[in-house]
Protein backbone atom coordinates (compact mmCIF):
# COMPACT_ATOMS: atom_id res chain seq x y z
CA UNK A 1 0.00 0.00 0.00
CA UNK A 2 2.70 2.47 0.92
CA UNK A 3 4.48 1.79 -2.24
CA UNK A 4 1.43 2.38 -4.22
CA UNK A 5 0.37 5.97 -2.47
CA UNK A 6 4.04 6.83 -3.38
CA UNK A 7 3.30 6.53 -6.86
CA UNK A 8 0.09 8.10 -6.77
CA UNK A 9 1.52 10.99 -5.20
CA UNK A 10 4.49 11.21 -8.13
CA UNK A 11 2.45 10.90 -10.77
CA UNK A 12 -0.72 13.07 -10.09
CA UNK A 13 0.89 15.59 -8.26
CA UNK A 14 1.31 17.70 -11.07
CA UNK A 15 -2.37 17.27 -11.94
CA UNK A 16 -2.65 20.31 -9.57
CA UNK A 17 -0.99 22.74 -12.65
CA UNK A 18 -4.44 21.90 -14.64
CA UNK A 19 -6.01 23.60 -11.53
CA UNK A 20 -5.99 27.19 -9.25
CA UNK A 21 -6.47 27.59 -5.56
CA UNK A 22 -9.85 29.11 -4.60
CA UNK A 23 -9.35 32.82 -3.94
CA UNK A 24 -12.78 34.27 -3.67
CA UNK A 25 -12.20 33.02 0.39
CA UNK A 26 -9.31 35.55 0.41
CA UNK A 27 -7.99 33.36 3.23
CA UNK A 28 -7.78 30.48 0.88
CA UNK A 29 -5.62 32.51 -1.75
CA UNK A 30 -2.68 31.94 0.57
CA UNK A 31 -2.23 28.08 0.94
CA UNK A 32 0.60 27.10 -0.87
CA UNK A 33 -0.37 25.17 -4.21
CA UNK A 34 2.10 21.99 -4.07
CA UNK A 35 0.83 20.83 -0.89
CA UNK A 36 -0.26 17.07 -1.73
CA UNK A 37 -1.93 14.57 0.87
CA UNK A 38 -3.14 10.89 0.80
CA UNK A 39 -4.24 9.28 3.85
CA UNK A 40 -5.97 5.64 3.95
CA UNK A 41 -7.09 3.80 6.54
CA UNK A 42 -8.93 0.63 7.23
CA UNK A 43 -11.92 -0.52 9.63
CA UNK A 44 -9.23 -3.36 10.79
CA UNK A 45 -6.86 -0.05 12.01
CA UNK A 46 -4.37 0.22 9.40
CA UNK A 47 -3.11 3.77 8.45
CA UNK A 48 -1.21 4.22 5.74
CA UNK A 49 -0.31 7.73 4.17
CA UNK A 50 2.03 10.14 2.24
CA UNK A 51 2.66 13.77 1.89
CA UNK A 52 1.69 16.38 4.46
CA UNK A 53 -1.00 14.36 5.93
CA UNK A 54 -1.16 15.93 9.27
CA UNK A 55 -0.87 18.88 8.09
CA UNK A 56 -4.61 20.77 9.15
CA UNK A 57 -5.84 22.46 6.36
CA UNK A 58 -9.70 24.35 5.76
CA UNK A 59 -12.03 21.56 4.96
CA UNK A 60 -14.83 23.98 3.82
CA UNK A 61 -17.72 21.93 2.10
CA UNK A 62 -16.14 18.57 3.89
CA UNK A 63 -18.05 19.87 6.40
CA UNK A 64 -21.25 19.39 5.00
CA UNK A 65 -21.18 15.75 5.12
CA UNK A 66 -20.84 16.42 9.02
CA UNK A 67 -23.74 18.88 9.21
CA UNK A 68 -25.47 16.14 7.21
CA UNK A 69 -24.67 13.62 9.68
CA UNK A 70 -25.73 15.81 12.78
CA UNK A 71 -29.28 16.29 11.29
CA UNK A 72 -29.97 12.94 10.61
CA UNK A 73 -28.89 11.45 13.30
CA UNK A 74 -31.58 13.72 15.42
CA UNK A 75 -34.25 14.27 12.79
CA UNK A 76 -34.00 10.91 10.59
CA UNK A 77 -35.83 10.98 7.59
CA UNK A 78 -38.16 13.83 8.80
CA UNK A 79 -35.12 16.12 7.57
CA UNK A 80 -36.36 15.43 3.93
CA UNK A 81 -39.41 17.76 4.30
CA UNK A 82 -37.32 20.67 4.53
CA UNK A 83 -35.00 19.72 1.11
CA UNK A 84 -33.87 17.53 -1.70
CA UNK A 85 -31.63 14.82 -2.15
CA UNK A 86 -31.16 14.70 -6.44
CA UNK A 87 -28.31 15.62 -7.84
CA UNK A 88 -27.83 19.58 -8.91
CA UNK A 89 -26.08 19.68 -11.93
CA UNK A 90 -25.28 22.95 -11.14
CA UNK A 91 -22.43 24.71 -9.25
CA UNK A 92 -21.89 24.75 -5.48
CA UNK A 93 -23.12 27.90 -5.03
CA UNK A 94 -25.88 28.57 -7.87
CA UNK A 95 -28.98 30.11 -7.51
CA UNK A 96 -30.63 29.16 -10.56
CA UNK A 97 -32.97 25.94 -9.60
CA UNK A 98 -34.40 27.95 -6.13
CA UNK A 99 -36.38 30.12 -7.99
CA UNK A 100 -37.81 27.65 -9.95
CA UNK A 101 -38.11 25.08 -6.94
CA UNK A 102 -39.92 27.43 -4.81
CA UNK A 103 -37.00 27.99 -2.48
CA UNK A 104 -36.22 24.53 -1.57
CA UNK A 105 -32.62 23.63 -2.07
CA UNK A 106 -31.89 20.07 -4.48
CA UNK A 107 -29.28 18.58 -1.82
CA UNK A 108 -27.82 19.01 1.18
CA UNK A 109 -23.90 19.35 -0.41
CA UNK A 110 -24.54 22.40 -1.92
CA UNK A 111 -24.21 25.91 -0.71
CA UNK A 112 -28.69 26.24 -0.52
CA UNK A 113 -28.82 22.85 0.72
CA UNK A 114 -26.20 23.18 3.46
CA UNK A 115 -27.93 26.49 4.73
CA UNK A 116 -30.98 25.03 5.70
CA UNK A 117 -29.45 21.97 7.72
CA UNK A 118 -27.31 24.54 9.46
CA UNK A 119 -30.98 26.61 10.04
CA UNK A 120 -32.40 22.93 11.10
CA UNK A 121 -29.23 22.35 13.34
CA UNK A 122 -30.36 25.38 15.05
CA UNK A 123 -34.22 23.80 16.40
CA UNK A 124 -31.88 20.05 17.21
CA UNK A 125 -28.94 21.88 19.16
CA UNK A 126 -28.64 24.52 21.89
CA UNK A 127 -24.90 25.40 20.32
CA UNK A 128 -24.51 23.32 17.23
CA UNK A 129 -21.22 24.57 16.47
CA UNK A 130 -19.87 23.53 19.36
CA UNK A 131 -21.92 19.88 18.76
CA UNK A 132 -20.50 20.01 15.52
CA UNK A 133 -16.82 20.65 16.55
CA UNK A 134 -17.26 17.29 19.66
CA UNK A 135 -18.94 15.21 16.85
CA UNK A 136 -15.48 16.00 14.79
CA UNK A 137 -13.50 15.70 17.40
CA UNK A 138 -14.76 12.57 19.12
CA UNK A 139 -15.03 10.66 15.18
CA UNK A 140 -11.62 11.71 14.48
CA UNK A 141 -9.25 11.21 16.90
CA UNK A 142 -7.78 14.86 18.11
CA UNK A 143 -9.29 18.22 18.16
CA UNK A 144 -11.28 19.66 15.64
CA UNK A 145 -11.19 23.65 15.26
CA UNK A 146 -12.55 26.64 13.80
CA UNK A 147 -9.82 28.73 12.35
CA UNK A 148 -11.28 32.32 13.08
CA UNK A 149 -9.33 34.03 10.19
CA UNK A 150 -10.85 31.38 7.51
CA UNK A 151 -14.67 32.50 8.88
CA UNK A 152 -13.96 35.85 9.11
CA UNK A 153 -13.03 36.14 5.20
CA UNK A 154 -15.79 34.11 4.31
CA UNK A 155 -18.17 36.35 6.20
CA UNK A 156 -16.67 39.53 4.53
CA UNK A 157 -16.52 38.27 1.38
CA UNK A 158 -19.91 35.85 1.55
CA UNK A 159 -22.63 38.01 -0.74
CA UNK A 160 -23.51 34.98 -2.85
CA UNK A 161 -24.17 32.63 0.57
CA UNK A 162 -26.10 35.53 1.86
CA UNK A 163 -28.07 36.16 -0.95
CA UNK A 164 -28.86 32.52 -0.64
CA UNK A 165 -30.42 32.63 2.50
CA UNK A 166 -32.02 35.76 2.25
CA UNK A 167 -33.56 34.52 -1.03
CA UNK A 168 -35.12 30.87 1.01
CA UNK A 169 -35.59 32.96 3.96
CA UNK A 170 -38.59 35.17 1.44
CA UNK A 171 -39.85 31.57 0.46
CA UNK A 172 -40.32 30.92 4.63
CA UNK A 173 -37.43 28.41 3.73
CA UNK A 174 -34.87 29.73 6.79
CA UNK A 175 -36.66 29.85 9.94
CA UNK A 176 -33.67 31.52 12.07
CA UNK A 177 -32.09 35.27 11.55
CA UNK A 178 -29.97 34.82 8.17
CA UNK A 179 -26.91 36.37 9.74
CA UNK A 180 -26.78 33.47 12.31
CA UNK A 181 -26.82 30.99 9.84
CA UNK A 182 -24.26 32.27 7.77
CA UNK A 183 -22.24 32.80 10.31
CA UNK A 184 -22.17 29.39 11.64
CA UNK A 185 -21.74 27.80 8.30
CA UNK A 186 -18.95 29.77 7.54
CA UNK A 187 -17.25 29.08 11.18
CA UNK A 188 -18.15 25.12 10.03
CA UNK A 189 -16.38 25.45 6.72
CA UNK A 190 -13.74 26.98 8.32
CA UNK A 191 -12.56 24.41 10.67
CA UNK A 192 -9.05 23.08 9.99
CA UNK A 193 -8.24 19.45 9.87
CA UNK A 194 -5.71 16.60 8.45
CA UNK A 195 -6.25 14.26 6.08
CA UNK A 196 -5.40 11.88 8.53
CA UNK A 197 -8.12 13.28 10.96
CA UNK A 198 -10.42 13.20 7.69
CA UNK A 199 -9.73 9.78 7.03
CA UNK A 200 -10.65 8.91 10.54
CA UNK A 201 -13.85 10.60 10.40
CA UNK A 202 -15.20 8.17 7.02
CA UNK A 203 -14.49 5.09 8.67
CA UNK A 204 -17.54 5.31 10.67
CA UNK A 205 -19.40 5.63 7.25
CA UNK A 206 -17.72 2.34 5.66
CA UNK A 207 -18.70 0.47 8.90
CA UNK A 208 -22.37 0.90 8.75
CA UNK A 209 -22.90 3.68 11.16
CA UNK A 210 -20.69 2.35 14.12
CA UNK A 211 -17.49 4.25 14.46
CA UNK A 212 -14.26 2.33 15.36
CA UNK A 213 -12.56 5.66 16.29
CA UNK A 214 -15.07 7.08 19.12
CA UNK A 215 -16.77 3.24 19.64
CA UNK A 216 -20.64 5.06 19.08
CA UNK A 217 -23.36 3.82 16.93
CA UNK A 218 -24.01 7.22 15.68
CA UNK A 219 -26.29 6.06 12.88
CA UNK A 220 -28.12 3.37 11.84
CA UNK A 221 -27.03 0.79 8.75
CA UNK A 222 -29.49 2.57 6.74
CA UNK A 223 -28.70 6.17 7.49
CA UNK A 224 -24.85 5.67 6.73
CA UNK A 225 -26.31 4.22 3.47
CA UNK A 226 -28.42 6.87 2.54
CA UNK A 227 -25.49 9.82 3.60
CA UNK A 228 -22.88 7.36 1.29
CA UNK A 229 -25.49 7.25 -1.34
CA UNK A 230 -25.92 11.55 -1.43
CA UNK A 231 -21.94 11.92 -1.14
CA UNK A 232 -21.96 9.44 -4.74
CA UNK A 233 -24.45 11.05 -6.02
CA UNK A 234 -24.22 15.09 -4.92
CA UNK A 235 -21.01 15.38 -3.32
CA UNK A 236 -18.88 16.53 -5.72
CA UNK A 237 -21.25 18.86 -7.34
CA UNK A 238 -22.03 19.10 -11.25
CA UNK A 239 -18.63 16.45 -11.48
CA UNK A 240 -20.64 13.97 -9.57
CA UNK A 241 -20.83 11.61 -12.73
CA UNK A 242 -17.65 12.17 -14.02
CA UNK A 243 -16.73 11.17 -9.89
CA UNK A 244 -18.94 7.84 -10.05
CA UNK A 245 -17.26 7.27 -13.30
CA UNK A 246 -13.69 7.65 -12.86
CA UNK A 247 -13.60 6.91 -8.96
CA UNK A 248 -16.58 5.31 -8.09
CA UNK A 249 -16.75 5.94 -4.60
CA UNK A 250 -18.84 7.93 -2.16
CA UNK A 251 -17.23 11.68 -2.05
CA UNK A 252 -17.33 14.87 -0.78
CA UNK A 253 -14.79 17.35 -1.65
CA UNK A 254 -14.58 20.92 0.13
CA UNK A 255 -12.77 24.29 -1.85
CA UNK A 256 -9.55 23.96 0.45
CA UNK A 257 -8.95 21.53 -1.90
CA UNK A 258 -10.20 18.44 0.04
CA UNK A 259 -12.15 15.31 -1.12
CA UNK A 260 -12.85 12.62 1.33
CA UNK A 261 -14.06 8.72 0.22
CA UNK A 262 -15.62 6.30 1.89
CA UNK A 263 -14.92 2.02 0.56
CA UNK A 264 -18.27 0.45 2.12
CA UNK A 265 -16.87 -2.13 4.79
CA UNK A 266 -12.99 -1.29 4.06
CA UNK A 267 -11.73 2.21 4.09
CA UNK A 268 -11.69 5.47 4.88
CA UNK A 269 -9.72 8.10 2.49
CA UNK A 270 -8.37 11.77 2.64
CA UNK A 271 -7.18 13.92 -0.21
CA UNK A 272 -5.70 17.04 -0.07
CA UNK A 273 -4.67 19.13 -2.78
CA UNK A 274 -5.28 22.64 -2.98
CA UNK A 275 -5.42 23.79 -6.62
CA UNK A 276 -9.13 22.91 -8.29
CA UNK A 277 -10.45 22.27 -11.59
CA UNK A 278 -13.15 24.07 -12.88
CA UNK A 279 -15.88 22.60 -10.88
CA UNK A 280 -14.70 23.41 -7.80
CA UNK A 281 -13.18 19.90 -6.87
CA UNK A 282 -9.23 19.06 -6.75
CA UNK A 283 -7.79 18.38 -9.68
CA UNK A 284 -5.02 16.46 -8.19
CA UNK A 285 -7.44 14.51 -5.79
CA UNK A 286 -9.47 12.98 -8.89
CA UNK A 287 -6.26 12.19 -10.52
CA UNK A 288 -5.20 10.66 -6.96
CA UNK A 289 -8.81 8.83 -6.44
CA UNK A 290 -9.24 7.92 -10.00
CA UNK A 291 -5.65 6.01 -9.46
CA UNK A 292 -6.19 4.57 -6.23
CA UNK A 293 -9.79 2.81 -7.17
CA UNK A 294 -8.33 1.89 -10.49
CA UNK A 295 -5.17 -0.24 -9.26
CA UNK A 296 -6.99 -1.57 -6.19
CA UNK A 297 -9.82 -2.12 -8.07
CA UNK A 298 -11.64 -1.38 -4.53
CA UNK A 299 -14.71 0.98 -6.13
CA UNK A 300 -18.73 0.25 -5.24
CA UNK A 301 -18.87 -0.52 -8.78
N1 LIG B 1 -17.29 27.98 2.22
C1 LIG B 1 -17.43 27.73 0.83
C2 LIG B 1 -18.56 28.55 0.23
O1 LIG B 1 -19.55 28.66 0.83
C3 LIG B 1 -17.65 26.28 0.62
C4 LIG B 1 -17.79 25.90 -0.82
C5 LIG B 1 -17.12 24.59 -1.16
O2 LIG B 1 -16.23 24.13 -0.48
N2 LIG B 1 -17.52 24.05 -2.28
O3 LIG B 1 -18.48 29.08 -0.85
Amino acid sequence: MNELLSRIAEQCRAEADNGKVANYIPALANVPPEKFALAVHTLQGERYAVGESEEAFSIQSVSKTFLLALALQEMGEALWHRLGREPSGNPFNSLMQLERENGVPRNPFINAGALVVCDVLFDLYQDPLLALQQWLSEESGSMALVDPETAQSELEHGDRNAALVHFMRSYGRINHRAERVLDFYCRACAIKMSTSQLANTMLILANHGVSPVSGKKRFTRSEAKRINAVMLTCGTYDAAGEFAYRVGLPCKSGVGGGIVAVIPNKMGLCVWSPPLDQTGNSAAGLAALDMFTTETGLSIF
